[in-house]
């Protein structure tokens, strides 16, 4: 069942079928994302999922000896390095994060409303970029 639903969700067919359904959250994302690269969309979807270079999900999938935060670590504080970690609470990027809040307001303390909205999402997209953290992935290519 699950090797079928995969195969379903992979298809063209499904592809087809969430784009038209206006109400689903899969089109949504599309809808936000059309403007976007592939480079941005990519980076939406890894933190949303989870999957990305953090130490936390590098711990989960053996590639990092700690799921901790880095600069957290330095200064004696062992703190998961999740994406909420990244985003909304790691002082090493409060000049980052105040850049951030100056861009999108509020938005800024949520996750949820920072992935909602295509203006929201680009500006998360030059935040992730301004802290340099996923640079061995991203490179250096600006946010547009
Ligand atoms: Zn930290």
């Amino acid at each position: 069942m699950t090797r079928w639903q995969s195969r379903f969700e992979n298809s063209p067919r499904f592809q087809r079928i969430s784009r038209i359904d206006e109400g689903g959250i899969r089109s949504k994302f599309l809808k936000e994302t059309t403007k976007m690269s592939k480079r941005q969309t990519s980076l939406i979807v890894q933190l949303r999922s989870g999957h990305i270079s953090l130490n936390l999900h590098l711990h989960r999938i053996h590639k990092s000896d700690t799921p901790h935060c880095p600069h957290c670590s330095l200064q004696g504080r062992q703190i998961p390095e999740s994406v909420k970690h990244f985003i909304l609470e790691c002082p090493a990027y409060n000049i980052e994060r105040f850049w951030l809040r100056g861009k999108v307001g509020r938005d800024a303390n949520s996750l949820k409303a920072l992935m909602a909205k295509e203006q929201t999402m680009k500006a998360l997209i030059a935040y992730v970029d301004r802290t340099k953290r996923l640079r061995n992935i991203f490179g250096d290519a600006p946010p547009n």
